[in-house]
């Protein structure tokens, strides 16, 4: 069986069918080409297709129409509406809610961005994505001397844009003679619409920008006329004659004008649900497809942990009591003990509400609990919240070029669903755009009208708050004396254009994974990757201020492990480092993200639980102890043994309202613990 897609492309302008239709076979998509309703009906009849793309106005019929007939026969196909119109949030809540489009795409596209979206459709239900592309070069091929030395695709493409440049000449004289029997003749008039509209969707995706625009300006002119009404015809003929101009001049206008420079390629969130029951998978599916959030399922916890490993995912949404009582929070530890997803932001649903349950699902990590049977409004905010959580932890790139057109370019090789990318079009505004998005990775175009790539690293670095952002530089040159140039100015990297989509990858990859390490090893424990303590105090600070601002507790909860000298003792100091590491990592994989965790020092852990009173807090540890009660541990010599801890519980307000005091009030109770017999809480 082969694993390529078939596509259904609904596309009435056949350049546009040839250019995107080429990129997307080139992909590894199947394509059956329609360029009328009737002609889709037929390929429907005699093929499945796994998707569809669905040209907002078609010969005789409007895109949405068609869809609301496809609709009948195919509630789930995913599908894409490509429009050359602004959609007003009335018609885009019709398409993507009643008619489940799964994205609008507003024409002119550029194949590759359609491409992005057409992968997206596929990522819950590929097995393995496809294989990566050969590397590309970004450059556009116009400014390199031999197009034959690029990658057949962008050859390819630079060809396809070359033979559509020479068809603009006839397209222009065809409309013109349409538009010259426009006024008395019905079928003309309609003809010249459907051109003048052909172009403004079309030639852009062509690169010719101006030509889209110039031909968007003539079909506005049109329309009045074309829907029965009377047209302004001595417009008309202004709009035709500048459409004409920069038509007759396409070179100058292959510059992409019209690309929005803050182009974040982030696409929307991804949230696995795990339920056993389909008819609430089938639910939650159509909930996610409808709002901005992409809905992987699974029916087992087996299930879900093979999802984990080929996608990203922004958090799980569980069922408590999936497949046995409570089954859901043995599920949420298998995923959670899952290679990275430590910290994966957890929520579950449950119809019974009893305070276990609650207590359960926080020391498993929920950070959240949807009451079953939920309703489409609490599953979506549930949805967002946990998405926006986890967008957080993606890596954010800041590229700065004047060229709109390059930062596209980056922009697309960058952007994945564990990056995200913005784009700045100057130097100014850089610093303010830094402390925005804060990224981790800063790439500067050297070339620039203002200060320079150069000039913007000397300024960073003399910054405090800058000096360890990794910085990379593109540029056409490369000669010893740039490099120097570079370093000097405290570049990490620099990057040689044309720059190759591969190379970049790895070395942002590369730069921004240094970076992490370098500050893990400043902040964390080796041993159980858990926070030191001054960063620990320092984000204790942040929670209490947040738990102040909310009128909501903060539990501050001191664990120390009892007779742990006599472990070293008995069993070996190694024994004794594999126990604080087992329980660092047990402490790191429950309790919810915005719970924060810490390696007080030695045999002595520190977690701060956010929006806890005394009791629940003490209820949430004793599940912590009576896990560990469960480890068994091994020996220098081979003998297994088992280990306790003790505790002291501080809350805020109650005991007091600073990190210090807490700490102190937490300190004592835990004497009290290990005066009172150890393997006990004190709140
Ligand atoms: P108590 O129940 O009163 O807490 O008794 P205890 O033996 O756990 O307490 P004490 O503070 O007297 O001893 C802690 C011991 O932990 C002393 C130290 O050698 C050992 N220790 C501290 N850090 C490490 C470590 O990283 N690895 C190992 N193996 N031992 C450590
Ligand atoms: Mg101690
Ligand atoms: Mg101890």
């Amino acid at each position: 069986m082969s694993l390529a897609k078939t596509l259904l492309f609904l596309e009435d302008d056949k350049d546009l069918q040839l250019l995107v239709g080429a990129f997307l076979r080139e992909r590894g998509y199947r394509v059956e080409h329609a360029r009328s309703a009737s002609e889709a009906r037929a390929i429907l009849e005699k093929m499945p297709v796994d998707a569809a793309i669905v040209d907002g106005l078609l010969p005789g019929m409007t895109g949405a129409d068609f869809i609301r007939e496809l609709r009948q026969a195919q509630p789930t196909l995913p599908i894409l509406f490509a429009s050359a119109f602004w959609k007003d949030l009335k018609s885009h809540e019709m398409l993507t809610r009643q008619l489940g489009v799964a994205r609008i795409v507003h024409k002119p596209y550029r194949p590759e961005e359609l491409a992005v979206w057409v992968d997206q459709l596929f990522i819950k239900t590929l097995p393995a994505l496809p294989p990566p592309p050969p590397p590309e070069a970004l450059e556009s091929p116009s400014k390199e001397a031999d197009p034959g030395a690029l990658d057949p695709l962008a050859a390819k493409m630079a060809a396809l844009n070359a033979e559509y440049g020479a068809k603009l000449r006839e397209k222009m004289s065809h409309l013109g003679e349409l538009l010259g029997r426009a006024r008395d003749e019905r079928e003309a008039l309609e003809g010249a619409y459907s051109a003048t509209h052909k172009l403004h969707g079309t030639a852009g995706s062509y690169g010719f920008a101006a030509v889209s625009t110039a031909a968007g300006r003539l079909e506005d002119a049109l329309r009045p006329a074309k829907d029965g009404g009377s047209a302004d015809w001595g417009q008309v003929t202004v709009r035709f004659q500048e459409l004409a101009a920069v038509a007759s001049t396409p070179g100058k206008n292959s510059v992409r004008t019209d690309t929005p420079v803050n182009a974040t390629l982030t696409g929307e969130g991804t949230l696995l649900v795990v339920d056993e029951d389909p008819s609430v998978l089938a639910e939650v599916e159509l909930l996610g497809r409808a709002h901005v959030v992409r809905v992987v399922t699974a029916r087992t916890a087996d299930e879900a942990r093979a999802v984990l490993r080929r996608q990203w995912v922004d958090g799980a949404l569980i069922h408590m009591n999936l497949g046995a009582p409570m089954g859901g929070i043995t599920a949420a530890h298998a995923l959670r003990a899952e290679e990275g997803h430590a910290s994966l932001p957890l929520a579950f649903t449950s119809s019974e509400r009893g305070l276990e349950g609650r207590v359960a699902a926080v020391h498993a990590g929920a950070s959240l609990f949807l009451a079953r049977p939920f309703s489409a409004q609490d599953f979506v905010s549930a949805a967002e919240r946990m998405v926006a959580a986890r967008r957080q932890e993606r890596v954010r790139i800041l590229v700065v070029d004047d060229d709109p057109e390059a930062v596209t370019a980056l922009t697309h090789a960058l952007a994945s669903e564990s990056m995200e990318v913005v784009g700045l079009p100057s130097a100014y505004g850089l610093l303010d755009a830094l402390t925005r998005h804060r990224p981790d990775l800063l790439l500067l175009d050297v070339r620039m009208p203002g200060p320079n790539g150069f000039d913007l690293c000397r300024i960073l670095r003399s910054m405090p708050e800058w000096q360890e952002l990794p910085i990379l530089l593109i540029t056409a040159q490369i000669g010893t004396e740039f490099r120097l140039a570079a370093f000097q100015a405290g570049a990490d990297d620099y990057i040689p254009k044309p720059v190759l989509r591969e190379e970049l990858r790895a070395r942002v990859h590369a730069r921004v994974e240094r970076a992490r390490m370098a500050r893990d090893r400043a902040e964390r424990d080796a041993a159980t990757g858990l926070l030191l303590r001054r960063p620990f105090i320092e984000a204790m600070r942040t929670r209490l201020s947040e738990a102040q601002r909310q009128q909501k507790p903060l539990a501050l909860c001191f664990l120390d492990v009892d007779h742990f000298k006599r472990v070293n003792d008995q069993h070996g100091h190694m024994a004794g480092d594999r126990v604080l590491m087992h329980l660092g990592r047990l402490l790191a994989a429950r309790f919810r993200r915005e719970d924060v965790r810490a390696r007080w020092g030695g045999e002595e852990f520190v977690v701060a639980l956010l929006g806890e009173n005394a009791q629940s807090a003490r209820d949430i540890l004793e599940r912590t102890a009576a896990e560990l009660s469960q480890m068994r541990f091994e020996g220098d010599g081979g003998e297994s043994f088992h280990i306790t801890f003790s505790a002291g519980i501080a809350v805020a307000p109650r005991d007091g309202t600073t990190v210090e005091e807490l700490l102190r009030v937490a300190d004592s109770r835990l004497y009290r613990a290990k005066a009172n017999g150890r393997d006990r809480i004190e709140t």
